[in-house]
């Protein structure tokens, strides 16, 4: 039976070791609870770290870790050893990786030991996979704390249904750039089929850094790695709705309440609840509380910020300085505005557990919650889940993931200390209409895309990802195809090959006017076409110049500039239509003007069809310019009846009668052939593929969409099969 494995730094069980003995308790966070419904099915197990050092767990321990857990926990521990937990967790985690994807670039340390030591803990989860992997199992694997884990999965185990989730933001190229190990990280997402992101921001970053860093283009969130498609996706993580919504009902946070409330009479209370991390804008924000109190006398002994702070990472030194920074401003708020019978900021420096902070998120009249930057923030969804009677706001910053879903709360910048002040007296000033209004569209957009809905709709994707990919790729040319078309080959008779020119038998070059053929083609066409059965037929976009140059001397037959010349072997060149190209003299200034803009780009002229070419571009100026330029082109090409067609890196404007199909139609209309083989690599081929006889082998190269009935990765692997090709074809007429 197939299970699935979701994979964390941390297991979802917290371990103690007490006298009596090793004493288990289930997490009941945010992704324990999400994952808790398909994990209690009993059909999947979790792979993490059980939260203690090796050199802290006696032998006699560990095999009882090893031994209740997975019975008990559907669990499997890997075990870190003090060493690794500096150098993984606290060095390469969060003194890299946290402060750079929260744009803290300033606190991030590039240390060459911390990232050799996060490459072997990586590699310590995979090897813990290998032993629980099954041939039918899916992999989910969470957070930046494993980014390299799904391409060692990916590399061993190619046909795994693996999915990626990051917790955090994923920063912009800019940012991101800065990582010595940028492309490494990619590799390792890349490796995964579905790679999730709390907001769409995040998408498009990630997919920017993939195509600025490694050069894979994307559509529609499909990243095209030619071997394999991965798709990038929007999930935005929700909350466990319904236990939020009912806590009020509780007997113990009811009698929390009643305690609060009884020595909070006559007072507005304005909470803050996070972990201590510079990324969550504490110090901002009490500045912020201060000046509202400064801008706002009223306010004063009729207001109070309960300011909880939990403890965390308490390794790393950055925490520390934090943490004494925001005790010195509670401190200057408090003496400056504190009175005898009021203290204007309650400051809490511990965690609360579940009861007590449902009962302050029940009471509180202001939510504020102002990151600098945070990749989602579940506090702000809890709160608003927990006000039922709808009479509470939530103030947050637009640098908070959860902002882009909670659209109808006060949104401010956390940096400007103003507009939090100002925000913080909206909030507490709302009529009472507009809060419930607001907070009730807010509850059904969490009461809908639930922490369990979130985690369905993410394993449901994946399962659909690995559909998509089957439709898009074409049966892969493999042992067993090659010996059936080897074998189609050899027998006698007429054979037809039509090939496409670049990206196909010769790889891209960074300049269209490159790309003559080496010795080695030149001499595979020759020993393919020399054979009197043969027919080989070369169809390009190119100039019939650069066609002629080439291969005049060849006995090939030639379609030149997407079938406006045609050469057939043995006669001369002729137009099988004949074309006005007036329309190019009102479409080349706009092209002359876009690449004047455009460092890189490069127009060619071509006999009946004009390209803008940006491979040398910068890919994001190249992409903005080739939507502009399509956007003038528009109405013009309507006009002239003219086509766009989006080629590798080019843009061509040509004559819409005009196609490769077309053209090789000549060849297959009224003749009779024993073989035809086609083969190229983008969508002006598939006008070809789309004409020809259903017992042809039609193959393309890369995945995508295609008429083909097989595919090839590479122009590496076209030229390997073509050798083997000719060799049969001389086979066939040593033995005819
Ligand atoms: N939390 C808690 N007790 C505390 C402070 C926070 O249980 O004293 C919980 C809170 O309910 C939330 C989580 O910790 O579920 C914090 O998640 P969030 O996304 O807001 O921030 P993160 O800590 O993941 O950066």
């Amino acid at each position: 039976m197939s299970k699935t494995i979701f994979v964390s730094n941390r297991l979802p069980t917290t371990i103690r070791q007490a006298d009596s003995g090793l004493q288990f308790t289930p997490s009941i966070g945010g992704l324990a609870t999400g994952l808790g419904s398909v994990h209690q099915a009993g059909t999947s197990l979790w792979l993490g770290w059980c939260g203690l050092t090796s050199e802290n767990v006696s032998e006699k321990e560990r095999r009882e870790l090893c031994r209740r857990l997975p019975r008990e926990y559907a669990s499997i521990p890997v075990f870190l050893s003090e060493t690794e937990m500096e150098h993984y967790y606290y060095g390469f985690c969060n003194r890299t990786v946290w402060p750079l994807f929260h744009y803290f670039n300033n606190y991030a340390e590039y240390l060459h030991p911390d990232w050799e030591c996060y490459r072997t803990v990586n590699r310590k989860f995979f090897d813990s996979i290998v032993e629980i992997l099954g041939d039918q199992d899916t992999v989910w694997v969470h957070d930046y704390q494993l980014m390299l884990l799904p391409a060692m999965i990916r590399e061993k185990f190619p046909r795994t249904k693996i999915g990626f989730f990051l917790h955090i933001p994923f920063p912009s190229f800019e940012i991101f750039r800065l990582l010595p190990w940028r492309s490494q990280l990619l590799q390792g997402l890349l490796g995964s089929d579905l790679i999730g992101f709390h907001t769409y921001d995040y998408v498009r970053h990630f997919l920017s850094s993939v195509r600025r860093l490694l050069g894979y283009e994307h559509n529609l969130g499909y990243i095209n790695l030619r071997r394999r498609l991965v798709k990038a996706d929007v999930f935005p993580m929700g909350i466990d709705y319904k236990r939020y919504q009912a806590a009020h009902r509780q007997p113990e946070v009811k009698a929390e309440m009643a305690q609060i409330a009884e020595k909070t009479v006559g007072l507005r209370l304005v909470l803050s609840v996070d972990r201590l991390d510079y990324t969550k804008g504490i110090p901002e924000r009490i500045k912020a509380f201060s000046q509202f109190l400064r801008e706002n006398p009223q306010y004063r002994e009729k207001t109070t910020m309960v300011l909880i702070v939990a403890p965390s990472r308490t390794e790393v030194s950055a925490y520390h300085e934090l943490l004494k920074e925001v005790q010195e401003l509670v401190g200057d708020t408090n003496g400056e505005h504190g009175t005898i019978g009021w203290t204007p900021i309650w400051f809490f420096y511990r965690s609360f557990d579940f009861e007590h902070l449902t009962a302050l998120y029940a009471l509180a009249d202001v939510l504020l919650v102002t990151p600098l930057r945070d990749g989602m923030n579940l506090v702000a969804k809890e709160y608003v889940a927990t006000r039922t009677n709808y009479k509470g706001m939530l103030v947050i910053s637009e640098t908070a993931g959860a902002a882009s879903e909670l659209g109808e709360a006060v949104i401010v910048n956390a940096n400007n200390i103003e507009e939090v002040a100002a925000g913080i007296k909206t909030a507490l000033e709302m009529d009472d209409q507009e809060k419930i209004a607001r907070n009730q569209a807010m509850h059904r957009r969490l009461a809908h895309y639930n922490v369990e809905f979130w985690a369905q709709d993410f394993l449901r994707k994946l399962a659909t990802v690995e559909e998509q990919q089957r439709i898009s790729a074409s049966k892969k040319v493999d042992a067993k195809v090659e010996a059936k078309l080897l074998e189609a080959a050899e027998k006698p008779g007429d054979r037809l090959f039509l090939l496409d020119y670049d990206g196909t038998v010769m790889g891209f070059s960074n300049q269209p006017q490159n790309g003559r053929p080496t010795d080695e083609l030149r001499e595979l066409l020759h020993r393919l076409s020399e054979d009197r059965r043969n027919q080989v037929l070369v169809v390009s976009g190119r100039d019939r110049a650069d066609l002629e140059k080439w291969f005049g001397d060849l006995r090939l037959n030639l379609v030149a500039a997407h079938g406006l010349w045609i050469r057939e072997s043995d006669s001369d060149w002729e137009r099988p239509e004949i074309v006005s190209d007036q329309w190019k003299e009102t479409i080349r200034p706009l092209l002359e003007l876009h690449t004047a803009r455009t460092p890189g780009a490069v127009v060619e002229d071509k006999d009946h069809s004009m390209a803008w070419h940006y491979q040398r571009c910068e890919p994001e100026l190249a992409a903005v310019r080739v939507r502009e330029l399509k956007d003038a082109l528009e109405d013009l090409t309507g006009n002239l009846n003219l086509g766009l067609v989006s080629g590798n890196q080019m843009l061509e404007i040509k004559d819409t009668t005009m196609n490769k199909g077309r053209a090789a139609a000549r060849w297959l209309v009224g003749r009779e052939w024993n073989f035809i083989f086609a083969v190229g690599d983008d969508w002006t081929e598939d006008e070809l593929f789309s004409l020809l006889p259903d017992e042809a082998f039609s193959v393309k190269v890369g995945i995508g969409m295609s008429h083909a009935h097989y595919r090839v990765e590479s122009v590496e692997d076209v030229r390997r099969l073509l050798h083997k090709l000719a060799a049969a074809c001389s086979q066939s007429n040593l033995n005819p």
